[in-house]
């Protein structure tokens, strides 16, 4: 890979890269299309990154339907999937982290530990292998994006990050490889991220800037579906991912529920 990247990057091209953990959806496939827009060679990774799930997480379990995977890459005019194994990126005596202090405190990162450390060593390690001048991140996933371009900056990577807006289906849910593991009826009950999150949006819209007020309202409306349990609902600044309590800027309206035991994600940007 780092092989056919400096002869890319000798004649002249661009390399945009996707990296993901495969299961691809039509979340993945609006960041290939965005790559493909911003470069003129694409590259997708798959790699389920062990380091980055929680010794109770689902790593062994994550879909990996890797022939579907390539066939939609394929249709999509990818150039290369890349498709490091475990132990090519983590040889037996691999020792080294990447890890961004202040931004991983909350959010995903207080409910898991280890996750932003994995995710930040896994893609500085994929940008030194691919050589991208883009790489390209879903908003889904907030957070990350964020950590990422503060990785990205902090350490000099010669490389624009791109970030994606949410792809959602028909009611709303926000499309994730996750959305496998939930029941039909889990799946229906699920949408009740994106409702809380346009109830918070609401409020905002009506006035009310008080954030412990539309956090209340916005879980209680969650909490009223049996199946599902808040991991955290949080009204955060868009750049530091800080709490905040009035709201003065934009903000993000970001929360984690569990629907029984499958963990999902969502969040929203609401401009004042
Ligand atoms: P994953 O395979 O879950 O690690 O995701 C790979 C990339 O796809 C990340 O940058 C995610 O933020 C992005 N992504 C996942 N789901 C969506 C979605 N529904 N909309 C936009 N981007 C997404």
């Amino acid at each position: 890979m780092q092989k056919r990247a400096d002869a890319w990057r000798a004649e002249n091209h661009r390399i945009g890269l996707v990296p993901t953990m495969g299961a691809l959806h039509d979340g993945h496939l609006s960041l290939v299309r965005r790559a493909r827009a911003l470069s003129d060679r694409t590259v997708v990774s798959i790699f389920v990154n062990p380091s980055q799930f929680d010794p109770n997480e689902d790593f062994t379990q994550y879909p990996r339907p890797l022939e579907k995977d390539i066939k939609l890459c394929e249709d999509e005019g990818v150039d290369i999937v890349f498709l490091p194994t475990v132990d090519e990126m983590y040889p037996q005596n691999f020792q080294t982290d990447v890890n961004v202090e202040k931004l991983t405190q909350g959010l995903c990162g207080a409910s898991r530990p280890n996750h932003f450390k994995g995710v930040t060593t896994v893609v500085a390690k994929l940008f030194n292998i691919v050589k991208p001048h883009v790489a390209v991140f879903g908003a889904k996933d907030f957070q990350q994006a964020r950590v990422v371009e503060r990785m990205t900056q902090d350490l000099n990577f010669d490389l624009e990050i791109e970030v994606v807006p949410i792809v959602r289906d028909g009611t709303g849910l926000a499309v994730s490889s996750r959305n496998q593991y939930l029941s039909v009826q889990q799946k229906a009950d699920a949408t009740i991220l994106f409702q809380a999150l346009l109830l918070g949006e609401s409020l905002i819209r009506g006035g009310e800037r008080r954030a412990d007020l539309i956090k209340t309202a916005m879980g209680e409306l969650i909490n009223a579906i049996e199946s599902s349990r808040i991991d955290y609902l949080e009204i955060v600044d868009l750049k530091n991912l800080q709490p905040v309590e009035e709201i003065k800027n934009s903000v993000l309206l970001a929360l984690a529920v569990f629907n029984g035991p499958t963990r999902l994600i969502d969040n929203k940007v609401v401009t004042v």
